[in-house]
């Protein structure tokens, strides 16, 4: 398991030799063909800023090679709002008195049919952590409902035992993100003081228990801006590098949330300026080259715009952070706010105008033979 690796690392040292890079390391690093570990720490040094160019330039040329001239793009579909955990950053957190709302089957396909409208085929379902009302058999009753509807269906739910995931896995489901939020194990426990996401250890090892259940794809990251991004992109590359020699048949994508303002809020510890945001990006795409990277609506359309060409493969586009957003209940509290509020026509013709080509599905049943077995 991860922990077993995680625990030969201590945050302090890791740190230490990240700020310790100097533009030699990153020289290296940027003339190698094959990166180690040791090299992303150099790219995601301050002494790799003045560098950025050059990253980005090989970056752009690694992705395109790798995954052409397309996007992928995919909406969150937020089913409820309901939580039992205390997170300090976000607006469903337990001791937030908001108006709790989860989502009916008849809901769900009013805001299936309005996702639809707009072109999507790839859906992210959405809940906050609460067993009971939204647990393992809601998530199989909605993805019974859905997998007619969308030809891939991803989750961000709470972290669930591997035989849920094979269960889960069976009916569809296809990705599931989970994000460390941050490795720094003592902070971790500060901004999760209550429930059961208090437990970092469980946490930790979701993605072994996604490996072993089979899972198709898997989503790593943290939350940037609890604590130093830095170390933290450093443990998540760490963890990433474990699990594709592991479970090698996963295929792995990274996000890169920054903090954003909710009802509430909590200022970022640590704020990452856009060109650092684009520094991790271009560091990941040189140190992995399978791997995708992911921007959501977090960001603002300026900055959205400038990545697509720098090592970015799927977006999400024309997204609602509360339940019922598209149309079921649009007063609902948000989780947070979005930046890019456009709508997806209009990102796709950024896209094409960038000379990208909009991916609305990237994935079809047929390809795991999914349909042989459904059908026969
Ligand atoms: S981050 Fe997730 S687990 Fe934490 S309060 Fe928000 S919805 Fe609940």
């Amino acid at each position: 398991m991860f922990k077993s690796i995680f625990d030969q690392y201590d945050w302090e040292e890791v740190k230490a030799s990240i700020y310790a890079k100097t533009s030699r390391d990153v020289e290296l690093a940027l003339h190698r063909q094959r990166r180690t570990l040791d090299d992303f720490a150099a790219l995601i040094s301050p002494a790799a800023a003045p560098y950025l160019g050059q990253m980005a330039a090989i970056s752009h040329a690694l992705t395109r090679q790798r995954f052409g001239n397309t996007m992928q793009l995919y909406i969150p579909m937020y089913l409820s709002n309901e939580c039992q955990n205390i997170c300090t950053y976000c607006g469903f957190s337990l001791d937030n008195k908001i108006r709790r709302k989860t989502l009916s089957s008849a809901e769900i396909l009013m805001e299936t049919a309005a996702i639809k409208e707009m072109g999507f085929e790839h859906v992210l379902l959405v809940t906050g952590e609460a067993s009971q009302l939204v647990g393992v058999d809601y998530f199989k009753k909605v993805l019974q409902l859905l997998r007619p509807h969308f030809a891939n269906i991803s989750m961000e739910v709470q972290p669930l035992d591997e035989a849920d995931y094979r269960e889960l896995s069976a009916q569809g489901l296809h990705t599931v993100l989970v994000y460390q939020e941050t490795y720094h194990q003592e902070d971790y426990k500060k901004h999760h003081p209550k429930g059961r996401k208090s437990n970092f250890d469980y946490r930790l090892e979701t993605p072994d228990r996604l490996g072993k259940a089979g899972i198709h794809k898997m989503g790593l990251g943290v939350l940037i801006g609890l604590e130093d991004w830095r170390t933290d992109s450093f443990y998540t590359a760490l963890h990433l590098s474990y699990l594709e020699k592991k479970y090698w048949q996963t295929k792995y994508s990274i996000s890169f949330p920054r903090l954003r303002p909710f009802s509430g809020g909590l200022m970022p510890k640590v704020e990452m300026s856009n060109r650092e945001l684009v520094q991790l990006i271009c560091t990941y795409r040189l140190f992995n080259q399978e791997v995708e990277l992911s921007l959501s609506t977090r960001e603002d359309e300026a900055f959205r715009d400038h990545i697509v060409p720098l090592g970015i493969t799927s977006m999400s586009a024309a997204s609602k952070t509360n339940p019922g957003g598209y149309t079921v209940d649009p007063q609902s509290l948000e989780q947070f706010e979005i930046s890019d509020d456009r709508s997806a026509a209009a990102i796709a013709a950024m896209l094409k105008q960038q000379g990208y080509e909009a991916v609305w599905k990237d994935w079809d049943p047929a390809f795991s033979g999914e349909i042989k077995k459904v059908a026969g």
